[in-house]
């Protein structure tokens, strides 16, 4: 019988930020599986938690993906979350990819078989300026991109002042529309830094169908706060990038609450979650829009999922030709999923059809990083 042998973990620094990923071995040496977590900025804590499940994992059948899944969320008697879902997450990755490769079929093929033939993106894009924004956007339209979601340019801002922000973005964002014309999706992430008072007189400054999606207005610890916020604005919201379970999704789907679902299968809990995510969703006829900020592990068990779903609208992709972030490092990774224009082929490879380099991993050595802090005026601290 097939039984897992070892979990490796891998904190690495790949380009300008960190990736955590992880191996699972078994007793038939060619079949093993890649999984990454998406806990960025806190990898180390994700490393401990596998340390725990690894601890009942070796000896187990790593065919048994759900019963497995249901040990590890359940097991320590406090159940949930982030860390813990993060650390699950990679693990069911890789059981995933392990059991692909075992059966010799590509993973969409164990969640239901394939509904498209590609997987159309929408291109992130940063900007300081009216003319950066409207350069870089025709630049991603004449790539082929249907669909782009903006930053809100605020890395570097210290303080930040939020109006200032919605001034620029209020005066920037209605010549962009005529730019791109009525066919181009555009969004805005504005990453939980506005209160509600302020997303309402942003939108009301904006002429009606400028923007298609606001991403992540205000914080979604509580479900309530968007709904107040609804009555107030008519814009779709994006919401569910840090939902780490289906139960967090819950409120947010069954009401209707968000339009799109950034379901992360390296946080919500892999695919088994994941997967579990999209069927609510499509009870109430909401669409997916993966969060994907990580690197080709995320990227490739996401096209699976999206693969064998019904309810897909686009795929984030961070890596375009107007901002490279080098997450998908071909060093690092030597066989990874490849866009074409907007689109991602689906891979026919067994499991999930990406290869890392684990002997650079090896010698990498792990550097903390953390996000921005942004701070206000008054020093009080905003999220970044
Ligand atoms: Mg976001």
């Amino acid at each position: 019988m097939i039984k897992i042998t070892d979990i490796k973990t891998y904190p690495v620094r790949i380009e300008n930020g960190n990736q955590l990923i992880i191996k699972v071995e078994t007793n038939e040496k060619s079949i093993y599986g890649w999984g990454a977590s998406g806990l960025s900025g806190r990898e180390l804590a994700v490393v401990g938690a596998i340390k725990h499940y690894a601890n009942f994992l070796i000896g187990k059948d790593p065919r048994r993906i759900g019963a497995l899944w249901q040990q590890m969320y359940r097991s320590q008697y406090f159940e949930g979350g982030r860390v813990l879902t993060a650390a699950i997450s990679a693990i069911d990755i890789a059981l995933y990819d392990i059991k692909g490769k075992l059966l010799e079929v590509p993973v969409y093929e164990l969640l239901g078989g394939k509904q498209r033939d590609f997987i159309e993106c929408f291109a992130s894009l940063k900007f300081e300026s009216k003319e950066e924004l409207i350069t870089k956007a025709q630049t991603l339209k004449k790539e082929g991109f249907s669909a782009i979601r903006l930053y809100e340019a605020s890395e570097g801002a210290e303080p930040y002042v939020a109006r200032e922000s919605m001034a620029n973005l209020a005066e920037w964002l209605p010549e962009l529309r005529k730019e791109m014309g009525n066919v181009m999706t555009i969004g805005l992430d504005y990453h939980h830094r506005l209160t509600i008072p302020e997303v309402v007189s942003f939108v009301n400054r904006l002429p009606a169908g400028t923007l298609d999606f606001l991403e992540e207005p205000i914080r979604d610890e509580n479900p309530q706060a968007y709904q107040e916020l609804r009555k107030m604005i008519n814009i779709p919201f994006a919401l569910g990038e840090e939902f780490a379970s289906k139960w967090q999704f819950w409120p947010y789907l069954k009401d209707n609450i968000t339009q799109y679902a950034r379901v992360d299968v390296c946080n919500v809990g892999g695919l088994t979650e994941a997967m579990k995510v999209v069927a609510i969703a499509e009870a109430n006829y909401i669409d997916l829009m993966p969060h994907n900020p990580l690197g080709p592990i995320c990227t490739a068990a996401t096209i699976h999922m999206l693969a064998a779903s019904p309810n897909v609208a686009w795929l984030e992709e961070i890596n375009t030709p107007v901002e490279w972030c080098g997450t998908n490092s071909e060093t690092f990774y030597p066989i990874q999923p490849k866009i074409e224009g907007a689109r991602y082929k689906i891979s026919d490879q067994p499991g999930l059809g990406v290869e890392f380099n684990e002997d650079l991993a090896v010698q990498s050595t792990f550097e903390f990083k953390e996000t921005p802090h942004l701070f206000k005026k008054d020093g009080s601290f905003t999220n970044w």
